[in-house]
């Protein structure tokens, strides 16, 4: 077994996607491996009862604590990765919000990125820092910023890498430089991305965070979230939070997201080229005032994208005159594309942002900076726009009949 996990080491991504953490079952040899749904399993006389006698994360006990399924998909996408280890929650936020508990107390103060996920973003405007905790929001791409807004007693900045719904970037090296000269650690969000784009551990990033409802899992039927990084420190993350808080991934989506990994590698390489021809469609559509796109030389950021992203992804961010209206009539006149939240599924979704009522929701840009950052990148009136795998001139013909 250990010959073959040496050997899975050396290969490429769209093997690594197929056989890491799989293997064939030890007693009925089938192939493809079983789904193992028990919530308990059967023990030694001198097993201890507490998570803290607990000595390995892959000694079943009790599904809480770890489960032969959900092993599997933490062992495939810490090979995918780069990463030591990983633990798999029930959803994106179930991972943030176990990260967040596990390094951050009473007293201690963390950088989050102004505009990130919305969950994420409402989760730290309020409810952390009622637990003592100290947040400053900053523009992330502005490296003086971060620098800026340290403190002594900051433990944590936290980034996401391009960032929802701005597709805004940030330098994961010059940050992580920025954080561990100041004794913190750096997290970053890197669900837009995925490991097919950017590896955020090699560049200096402690821990990385995947949404895998997005698009590890990418066909848009099982919600899951994953935390990546150094084995000792995930090991203790798993006693000490991920138990106790329990928001553990089932083994039936862990199966799901399993299966949908498999040809994670070549879905992203057709998502980065569908986006690609729909972004050069859009650029030149005369409704559309502003594409944003990593992959376009237009994008604000383009050498920062070229040098950090290998795969540009399939997310793109577009600007119209009359956002509202312009929602209304692609609601009611797509065929293909859904009007839908969520992203990164093999069907394409598109979905209006509404930056007012985001800025007084979910980001509450207070400098005029932040502000000017937000309108210099999109402004109003813009759409999230999650290109999918079909054909792409089906894709263009659908926004040409619809986008009036
Ligand atoms: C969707 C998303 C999340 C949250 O994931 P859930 O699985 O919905 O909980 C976090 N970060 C980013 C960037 C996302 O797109």
């Amino acid at each position: 077994m250990s010959g073959k996990i040496e050997f899975l080491s050396r290969t490429g991504e769209q093997t690594k996607a197929i056989h890491a953490g799989e293997f064939p079952d030890p007693v009925t040899r089938a192939s493809s491996p079983n789904l193992v749904m028990s919530t308990t399993f059967v023990t030694d006389a001198d097993s201890g009862f507490s998570a803290e006698n607990m000595e390995k994360d892959d000694i079943w006990m009790y599904s809480r604590w770890g489960n032969p399924t959900v092993h599997q998909l933490e062992v495939k996408l810490a090979a995918l990765e780069e990463a030591e280890a990983g633990i798999a929650f029930d959803s994106g936020m179930g991972a943030i919000s176990a990260l967040l508990f596990h390094i951050l107390k009473s007293g201690d103060h963390a950088i989050v990125s102004d505009v990130a996920y919305a969950a994420l973003s409402e989760l730290t405007n309020e409810m952390i820092p009622g637990l003592g905790i100290g947040i400053t929001k900053v523009d992330t791409s502005d490296l003086y910023a971060i620098e800026k807004a340290l403190q002594f007693n900051t433990r944590l900045i936290y980034i996401e890498t391009p960032c929802n719904p701005l597709l805004r970037l940030t330098d994961i090296t010059a940050v992580s430089e920025i954080a561990h000269s100041a004794g913190a650690r750096l997290v970053v969000d890197s669900t837009f991305a995925t490991p097919m784009a950017t590896k955020p551990l090699t560049l200096g990033a402690d821990f990385v965070i995947h949404s895998l409802t997005k698009y590890l899992g990418g066909h848009g039927d099982a919600l899951g979230g994953i935390i990546l990084g150094e084995k000792e420190e995930l090991f203790s993350l798993r006693k000490k939070t991920a138990i106790r808080l329990g928001g553990v991934l089932s083994p039936f989506n862990a199966w799901l997201i399993l299966r949908g990994l498999a040809t994670f590698p070549i879905r992203m390489r057709v998502h980065q080229e569908n986006a690609l021809k729909l972004a050069i469609y859009l650029e030149q559509h005369p409704k559309v005032k502003r594409v944003i796109y990593p992959g376009l030389p237009s994008h604000p950021q383009y050498e920062l994208a070229s040098r950090q992203m290998k795969n540009f992804s399939g997310m793109i961010t577009f600007q119209v005159l009359n956002g509202r209206e312009t929602a209304q009539t692609l609601a009611e006149r797509l065929q293909i594309i859904h009007y839908a939240v969520s992203l990164g599924h093999h069907r394409s979704l598109i979905f209006y942002m509404d930056s007012e009522n985001l800025q007084q929701t979910s980001f509450r840009l207070d400098t005029s900076r932040q502000v000017d950052s937000w309108n210099e990148f999109a402004g109003e009136g813009i759409f999230r726009f999650s290109v999918g795998l079909e054909d792409a001139d089906d894709l263009i013909a659908d926004l040409e009949q619809a986008l009036l």
